[in-house]
């Protein structure tokens, strides 16, 4: 596992940083850390002994997003950390518990079931909503990547730690918009136009620093992202001109 530090406050750990990046995170609080994302299967070990060499324990566990690249270490984590805290959207709940189904309202997006594979036994101790802090961190509702995604603002320094809404891996781009040498996260997203709404909204927070799920921690980031979201952008314009076509 590549272990990068980034700032007083974060920790980036990237499980198969050449191949297929997935990245959780160790943001520093005063009682420990808080994990963001728990990665795919096998990293618990090495994400606890992470946490340890730089000082501190995981006290908290919170999920920007039900997928299982990001919620397949849970239950894994879940068994040696029994007092820490499990944080994330009654949505990403109802997902981990096998419900792949979308309501109503979040029908219209490119897929028609929410992807698999992700079941865990672990259940939440609190559930996170829109503007909620955790530590340090401030909850952002940012669906489209998926109809549970959050990202967290760090208000101490400005990194904001978007999941999956943008990736940095293969080039910088909003969820949706595919880059060949990474396609994955595009292919995954289920609804472009809510994900190109919720990248402006992440934008307009002016973050110092942007952290994601897969791909490099990017300092200064809102050039980059006014980039990727002015392409998003043409792209469904383009789409929709397709479908008048
Ligand atoms: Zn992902």
């Amino acid at each position: 596992m590549r272990i990068t530090t980034h700032g007083d406050s974060l920790i980036q750990l990237t499980r198969w940083p050449w191949l297929f990046p997935v990245n959780v995170y160790l943001v520093r609080e005063e009682d420990g850390f808080t994990l963001i994302d728990t990665g795919v299967w096998g990293g618990a070990k090495s994400i606890l002994a992470a946490a340890r060499a730089h000082g501190g324990e995981i006290v908290r566990i919170a999920l920007t997003h039900a997928d299982s690249d990001h919620v397949l270490g849970l239950d894994a984590l879940r068994a040696q950390l029994p007092d820490a805290e499990v944080l994330m959207t009654s949505r990403s709940a109802r997902r981990l518990a096998g419900d792949r189904s979308l309501d109503p309202d979040e029908r219209g997006g490119r897929v028609k079931r929410l992807g698999g594979g992700n079941v865990q036994q672990t259940t939440p101790t609190g559930l996170l909503r829109h503007g909620d802090r955790v530590g340090s961190l401030e909850v952002i509702a940012s669906p489209g990547h998926s109809p549970d995604h959050i990202a967290f603002l760090d208000r101490r320094d400005g990194t904001l730690i978007a999941g999956d809404a943008f990736q940095t891996r293969g080039g910088m781009a909003v969820s949706g918009v595919i880059r060949p040498t990474f396609p994955f996260p595009a292919l995954a997203t289920w609804h472009k136009p809510f994900a190109l709404a919720s990248a402006g909204r992440l934008r307009a927070l002016d973050p110092a620093r942007l952290a994601v799920g897969h791909g490099d921690v990017l300092d200064n980031p809102l050039a980059a992202m006014d980039a990727a979201i002015a392409e998003a952008s043409r792209g469904s314009t383009t789409e929709l001109a397709g479908h008048a076509g």
